[in-house]
């Protein structure tokens, strides 16, 4: 018997070696039915990867497949402290040492990924996968603008378990000297949320008005006649009544991608909220101060003031939401809650934080 496999973390698609006395690559391979071509390609990848030739006795090797049973990763101990880390992303093979820290307890692996470009290109350097990379951008997306909050030296620390999404995430920004931290825990319908060390989401929540109005004057409605138009037309928004100068909130934390007349919304604000949510409040008669395109704004911040600018028949705000670029209606959709750990699940939350915690 020349192979085995040994971990308690070893799921489905997750297989784990210990190199027996004859172990090759190819054997592991071809009881994985991987084709020989792909280990070939793998191997002139990179030349480190020549390493893979001659594997030494006792040490572990990890292949990770995707649920399509194609080769996804590898990783190979070569000595106490140091991995040899390949991924494959579409047809090319990235190649990585990970440093594994003397405590991180088995079972879990670090990757680094240092910030020079952008996290797309820097994290991708780093042997991440597409998806994991789209994972990091949405589970920061409240806290970071991934645009202008990156600088260089800045670094994502990716703490993997083996399982099909990281079990942590931690951005440290070094001239900020600030780090926000994302741990993951599956709930018992096998869903990954990610929470900060308190057991807290990370994603905000919403306000239901964008402000003290007398009444809505007009609904969300496929069909309304419109008073200056003098047609019918839909009206995905909602249109609140209120007095002229009545101030206007951000419904929720966000980032201003625009502030400026915007024809028929005359003096319009739109803020972007997250990686999917976006809400325009228009017809203002004037703007806060001290807001520009890029700045952050907190929920029930004041933005600006009701007006009658643009095509407006009398001061009122018009306001949308805009979900994955779709609008809804802001009065029924029902809009991201803060959620937190269940205090039933809290200890064990705990516990894990302090584990990976302990580890870096
Ligand atoms: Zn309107």
């Amino acid at each position: 018997m020349f192979f085995s496999t040994v971990s308690a973390y070893a799921g489905n698609n997750t297989h784990h070696f210990v190199v027996k006395r004859g172990d090759s690559l190819s054997q592991y391979f071809s009881k994985l039915g991987l084709s020989n071509r792909l280990l070939v390609n793998l191997l002139f990848a990179n030349k480190n990867n020549k390493k893979l030739n001659r594997l030494t006795i006792g040490h572990k090797l990890t292949i990770r497949l995707h649920n399509n049973r194609q080769f996804k990763s590898l990783t190979y101990q070569l000595n106490r402290k140091i991995s040899l880390n390949i991924v494959l992303n579409g047809h090319y093979f990235s190649t990585i040492f990970n440093r594994q820290s003397k405590q991180m307890p088995s079972g879990l692996s670090t990757t680094v990924v240092n910030i020079n470009h952008s996290f797309g290109i820097d994290a991708q350097k780093s042997g991440v996968g597409f998806s994991t990379i789209n994972l990091i951008v949405k589970v920061f997306s409240w806290q970071l603008n991934f645009n202008t909050d990156l600088k260089k030296g800045d670094r994502f620390i990716i703490i993997n378990d083996f399982g099909e999404k990281p079990a942590a995430i931690i951005y440290q920004s070094i001239v900020k000297n600030k780090s926000i931290e994302a741990f993951a825990y599956k709930n018992k319908h096998g869903h990954v949320d990610y929470f900060n060390r308190f057991g807290h989401s990370l994603s905000a929540s919403f306000l239901r008005a964008p402000l003290k109005y007398k009444r809505v004057s007009s609904k969300f409605q496929l069909r309304r006649y419109h008073p200056i138009l003098k047609t019918w037309r839909p009206h995905r928004a909602i249109d609140y009544a209120a007095s002229y100068g009545t101030p206007v909130y951000s419904t929720a934390n966000g980032v201003i991608t625009t502030k400026g007349r915007k024809g028929a919304l005359g003096k319009a604000i739109i803020i972007q909220h997250g990686f999917d949510y976006t809400t325009v409040y228009a017809h203002l008669s004037k703007y806060a101060k001290n807001l520009y395109k890029g700045k952050k704004v907190k929920k029930g911040q004041i933005i600006g003031y009701v007006g009658s600018t643009g095509r407006s028949t009398g001061a009122h705000l018009h306001y949308e939401l805009h979900y994955k670029g779709k609008r809804r209606n802001p009065l029924t959709y029902k809009l991201p809650i803060q959620k937190s750990i269940s205090y039933a699940n809290l200890q064990d939350f705990k516990a894990k934080v302090s584990n990976i915690l302990t580890s870096l």
